[in-house]
């Protein structure tokens, strides 16, 4: 599993429990328990964990290009530049300029506005015509 690819992550779980319930819950966990203490922790267990690989979500980093980014920032980024026209996104800076310009990556603007007279003006017809529907 994931989660425990940090060898302190069982380390760092026992130490928050063992805090909210004393040190001889984690030697002798059926000691004293009731059952809704056992309830309780693996409640406890359950929001440690879901907050554990929330944070690592946010600090994983994957690499785009030979540049180390956050996946967080990434999906941000994908979003931003993924072609609307096409589906694909792009990382390419030629693609990103005509992005912002057209609204399409460079393929699509060499397939639906490059070597068409009006092609430019079409294409423009169509963004008023999608921003109207939005
Ligand atoms: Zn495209």
């Amino acid at each position: 599993m994931k989660k425990f690819q940090d060898p302190n992550y069982l380390v760092k779980l026992e130490k928050a429990i063992s805090k909210k319930y004393g040190s001889e819950t984690i030697e002798n966990p059926r000691k004293h328990w009731t059952e809704s203490d056992e309830e309780e922790y693996e409640n406890q267990l359950k929001k440690l964990s879901e907050k554990q690989s929330k944070l690592e979500e946010e600090n994983e980093k994957v690499e785009v290009n030979g540049v180390l980014m956050s996946k967080k920032l990434l999906n941000r980024e994908l979003a931003r530049r993924s072609c609307p026209v096409c589906k694909t996104y792009s990382f390419n800076l030629k693609d990103d300029a005509y992005m912002s310009k057209f609204e399409c990556c460079f393929k699509c603007y060499i397939k639906h506005i490059q070597g068409t007279p009006e092609g430019e003006e079409r294409w423009q017809r169509r963004k008023i015509k999608l921003q109207e529907k939005n």
